[in-house]
This record gives structure tokens, C-alpha cells and sequence, in this order.
């Protein structure tokens, strides 16, 4: 029997990316998306559904004519600044969204459901290499929905015939590396993409925040997992769970923290085009340095990033940005 999954957010930047690499493995993405912030030209690998998680019966409708194995879950709002003016919006699209879902899901017998969570639910962890077993302390509107959501999953596994895996990215990046998708956020606010564009020179330059933090270079640290990268976990957890694996949450990392120095320097090698930068304060809430201990999602999934190397990212982000690459 051929598989179809339901993917919320498919429209979305690493929603667009996981849809094409489902229909690659031979696994039909179902896209549910309601387009605020996903693209429909970005939906291409299969039936195209525009609606919202929240509304329950429109769920429950195209599940039923669908019929899909399994839920990936992408749809969310997902700026943390936005989330500290705006938590309303956060609460209500990140939490009584995903209730939506997982109550549709009950209703209807989907009974898998794969998960987009954040490092961000650790919040400024005491020790590094972050694993899964840190505590979850996030600082800010966007974390704690997140958190929320993973809560809920667990509480309705453990009383309801359904089986999860939650994802928590730590600093997804990159574009499709056969070129057909890239990553475009409105307002951007992403280091990398940012500092494309102040390489091509879309805008003046790019804003440093911070330059004193402790870490070798006064600049932030950060995981950067390359979307492929990300896509293949999704595929991975979904074939975890259809062969009767556990519920579990795993990090998605590569366990190697890089500074926004080292970002930019890369950047400048591979495009030939220096980021003029300027320096600015700190922003809120930007711990120093969070990078992951990738080895349970290895360990459980058999996940391994191909595409996550600083190189291979700025090589297939560059070309988005009217940026040519050297060879
Ligand atoms: N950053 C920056 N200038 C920008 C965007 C980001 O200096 O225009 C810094 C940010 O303060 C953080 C790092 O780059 O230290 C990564 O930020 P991003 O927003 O990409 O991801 P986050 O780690 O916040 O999820």
C-alpha cells in the first residue's frame, strides 16, 4: 500500500523541503497550509489543501478524504520576537492549533504524528553539549508553545492510541541543493539569509549583535542544520514509527557550534563577496552558545547530516540570493 502523509505547514520553508523528499521516497505529501506564511508555488510533490489548524472539521474532512498514514506537523508561527509582543498569536496557532490537530487525529484514527519542535525549549542551558535530557526552561512566548505542544503529545500517547516523535531543530538553514526550493522568510530575520543578502548587497549591510559575548570570538555560537538535512529526519521518524518505534523527542543538530564570525568568513570564501557588517548590542534573549548532542537521534533514527557542513550551506543558499558560488 502506498503511504500519504498529511503535512501541515507544507508550504512553510522546511515543510516545502521534507514534501519533496516524501514524494522522492514514495510517500504522498498531503499539504494542509493556510498560507500566511508559506508559499503555495513552494507546494509541488502533491494535493494542495488551503486551511487552517484550527479549524477542526476542515481537518477532519481532508483527513477522511485523504486518508494519510501519518501527520507531520510543520504549521506554526515561529518568530521569537514576535512572540514576545504578540504571545496571543503564539498560544492560540502553536497550542490550541496543534490541540486542533491532535484532536482531529483522535477522531479520525491517524494515529502518528511527527513533530517540529525548537531547541529553543531549552531556553540558556547550564551545560553543553545540549542533550535531551536538559531541562526545559524556555525564555520566550515561542519556546513555551513549543513546549506545550510536546506536552500534549506526550500526555495524549500515553492515553490515547497515538504514537509521536518530536523534532527540536537547533538553526535550520540552506536550500534545496537540486536548486528547487530555497528559504524565504517576510520580514527575514535569519543570520545566514541576512547575510546573503548583505552580500549581494539587497540591503546595506548586515547587523552583528553582540560582538562581546564569552566565546572565542565575541560572537554567538550557534548548530546549523542544513534543511535537507532536516527533511530526511522527518522521513526517518516517520519509518521509526511505522515500524512500532517509541515515542520519543531528539534533538536535530550536527553537535558542532559555529560563530557568526565563522558564518560570515565562509560566506566571503564561497561567494567572493565580503558581508559588510555592522556591530549593535546584544539582542534579547540570544543565549551565547547553543549547539546539540546529536548522538539519540543517530542512535534512534540512524540520522546522520550530509548537508550541514558551513560549505554546503552557503554553496546552495548563495544562488538565492543572486549570489554565484565558486567552484
Ligand atoms: N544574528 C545577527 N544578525 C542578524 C540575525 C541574527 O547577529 O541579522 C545573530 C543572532 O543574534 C544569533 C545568531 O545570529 O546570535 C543566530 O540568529 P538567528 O536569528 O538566525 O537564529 P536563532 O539562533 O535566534 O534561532
Amino acid at each position: 500500500v502506498a503511504s500519504r502523509i498529511l503535512v501541515t505547514g507544507g508550504a512553510g520553508y522546511i515543510g516545502s523541503h521534507t514534501a519533496k523528499l516524501l514524494r522522492l521516497e514514495g510517500i504522498e505529501p498531503v499539504v494542509y497550509d493556510n498560507l500566511t506564511t508559506g508559499n503555495r508555488s513552494a507546494v509541488r510533490w502533491g494535493p494542495f489543501v488551503q486551511g487552517d489548524i484550527l479549524d477542526g472539521r476542515h481537518l477532519i474532512e481532508v483527513i477522511e478524504a485523504h486518508q494519510p498514514d501519518a501527520v507531520i506537523h510543520f504549521a506554526a508561527s515561529a518568530y521569537v520576537g514576535e512572540s514576545v509582543a504578540d504571545p496571543a498569536k503564539y498560544y492560540n496557532n502553536n497550542v490550541r492549533g496543534t490541540l486542533s490537530l491532535l484532536d482531529a487525529c483522535r477522531q479520525t484514527g491517524v494515529d502518528k504524528v511527527i513533530f517540529s519542535s525548537s531547541c529553543a525549549t531549552y531556553g540558556v542551558p547550564a551545560v553543553l553539549p545540549i542533550d535531551e535530557a536538559t531541562p526545559q526552561a524556555p525564555i520566550n512566548p515561542y519556546g513555551k508553545t513549543k513546549l506545550v505542544a510536546e506536552h500534549m503529545l506526550a500526555d495524549y500517547a500515553a492515553a490515547f492510541a497515538l504514537n509521536y516523535v518530536s523534532l527540536r531543530y537547533f538553526n535550520a538553514c540552506g536550500a534545496d541543493p537540486e536548486g528547487d526550493l530555497g528559504e524565504w522568510h517576510d520580514p527575514e530575520t535569519h543570520l545566514i539569509p541576512r547575510a546573503l543578502m548583505a552580500a549581494a548587497g539587497r540591503i546595506p549591510h548586515l547587523e552583528i549583535f553582540g560582538e562581546d559575548y564569552d566565546t572565542p570570538d565575541g560572537t554567538c555560537v550557534r548548530d546549523y542544520i542544513h534543511v535537507a538535512d532536516l527533511a530526511s529526519a522527518h522521513v526517518l521518524a516517520y519509518r521509526h514509527l511505522a515500524k512500532g518505534g517509541g515515542n520519543v523527542a531528539l534533538n536535530l543538530g550536527t553537535g558542532r557550534g559555529f560563530s557568526i564570525k565563522e558564518v560570515l568568513r565562509t560566506i566571503g570564501e564561497i561567494t567572493g563577496h565580503d558581508v559588510p557588517v555592522v556591530f549593535r548590542r546584544r539582542r534579547a534573549g540570544d543565549p551565547p552558545a547553543l549547539y546539540a548532542d546529536a548522538g539519540l537521534a543517530c542512535r534512534t533514527l540512524g540520522f546522520l547530516p550530509r548537508y550541514s557542513d558551513l560549505e554546503t550551506i552557503v554553496r546552495t543558499a548563495a544562488p538565492f540570493f543572486g549570489l554565484e558560488v565558486r567552484s
